[in-house]
């Protein structure tokens, strides 16, 4: 094993390890461990030679600078906030993976054409808030001031969490890097499906990334005594929510070759065996590589949702919380990122991403890449999750050189 490949191993363990649960790895968006975890990736991008700084949501940013003031702008990066009961290198390793190719670059005192930046997002996982990029989103320009009104299930709102962070909101979408500076954004990540291991390959090119809604449904019902109301006279909100979640399952089922659709999350109240339901409320998770046909399946499903409430005498909430557009990957990115695959694995192959990634939200001012790195049995969200030291070392020296390669070339004003 080289010593690349150690250090980022080192390193991925010594983040995983780090977790609010001490049961397994839970790093929620601005939990203790969360900020631990912000420290460790300080260090180590200084230790990596680069100049280092936070912001307001808590993203993690180093850069080594050009000498070039008028040079662009490239990043790596991905998140280092997790699932609950997550694996360890989901989001961790295109972090890692990246701090090491600048460290590469440091220690050669290569003069960059442009300003190479490593970046660890604070959230892209959304499972505190129910809003995903959160980190990203701010890099991008794209975050949404009505976020920060959001509280977690313990009603602590987001704009108190990011009081304690360094910045201003007033200046929230200000200070961001102009789209005609960004030469690109990469970003290697674990494949989290079984694509690349039935092919028998260490890493891929990422053609896009499916289009993706989330809603948050409340169904209001009427609480009453379980033994005293008599069936018909009720208005059973968890009865509505569970007819609306079989069809949710149902449409996907029938669409399965350009649609997944998860409700994941649920809340009914009061929650308690011997009382009739009153209030119910839900994650719909909805993707699908067709933009229009997304629109139109969330349309669907809320005319089936509204038919439901109105049948029950439920009253019905629908908030959509974010709407992405599917993503395609740049193709220059892509065809450099092609040659560097080939120099150091057998097979070159290409796929979409199922799975959304904080290139979504880099996409609105970046030509984005992505690199799938192989993840045992596509298992993910797991605590099984797992890749081996070969597949790491593939894809620092793929990563590594497609940088290098784009820096040979000089040509960015
Ligand atoms: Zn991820």
């Amino acid at each position: 094993m080289n010593k690349e490949t150690s250090r980022i191993l080192k390193r991925i363990d010594a983040l995983g390890e780090i977790s609010d649960d001490k049961q397994c790895l839970s790093r929620f968006y601005g939990t203790k461990s969360h900020k631990k975890a912000r420290k460790k990736l300080l260090k180590w991008m200084a230790k990596a030679g680069m100049q280092t700084s936070t912001d307001i949501v808590g993203n993690v940013k180093g850069v080594l600078k050009s000498s070039n003031p008028n040079a662009k702008h490239f990043m790596i990066g991905s998140h280092y906030d997790s699932v609950f009961n997550a694996g360890k290198y989901d989001g961790p390793l295109g972090i890692i993976l990246g701090i090491e190719i600048a460290h590469a670059f440091s220690k050669q005192n290569t003069e960059l054409p442009f300003h190479l930046h490593v970046c660890a997002f604070a959230d892209e996982e959304g499972c505190r808030f129910n809003i995903a990029y959160l980190g990203s989103s701010l890099i991008a320009g794209n975050f949404n001031k009505n976020w920060l009104k959001k509280e977690d299930d313990y009603g602590y709102s987001l704009s108190r969490l990011m009081k304690k962070n360094k910045g201003d909101f007033k200046d929230i979408n200000k200070n961001i890097i102009p789209p005609e500076s960004w030469l690109g954004y990469f970003e290697p990540h674990i494949e989290q499906g079984p694509v690349l291991c039935d092919e028998n390959t260490a890493v891929c090119l990422v053609s896009g990334i499916a289009a993706q809604n989330r809603v948050n449904i409340t169904w209001k019902g009427i609480s009453g005594h379980a033994g005293t109301y008599p069936m018909d006279l009720r208005n059973d909100a968890l009865c509505a929510a569970s007819e609306f979640i079989l069809g949710v399952e149902n449409l996907g089922k029938q669409n399965k070759e350009k649609l997944v659709t998860t409700v994941g999350k649920i809340k009914s109240e009061p929650n308690v065996s011997n009382v009739i339901p009153g209030l119910v409320s839900h994650s719909l998770d909805l993707r699908s590589p067709n933009n229009k046909f997304l629109e139109n399946i969330t349309k669907t499903l809320y005319y089936k949702a509204l038919k439901i409430a109105e049948e029950r005498h439920i009253e019905l909430q629908w908030e959509i919380m974010q709407s992405n557009p599917s993503v395609t990957c740049n193709n220059q990115l892509k065809e450099a990122l092609a040659t560097s695959i080939k120099k150091y694995n057998k097979k070159l192959i290409e796929i979409p991403s199922g799975a959304g990634h904080d290139a979504v939200m880099l996409s609105n001012v970046a030509p984005v890449s992505m690199l799938f790195i192989r993840c045992k049995e596509g298992i993910s969200h797991n605590p099984e999750e797992y890749v081996s030291p070969e597949d790491i070392e593939t894809s620092f020296k793929v990563s590594f050189d497609f940088i290098n390669e784009l820096a040979k070339k000089n040509e960015y004003e």
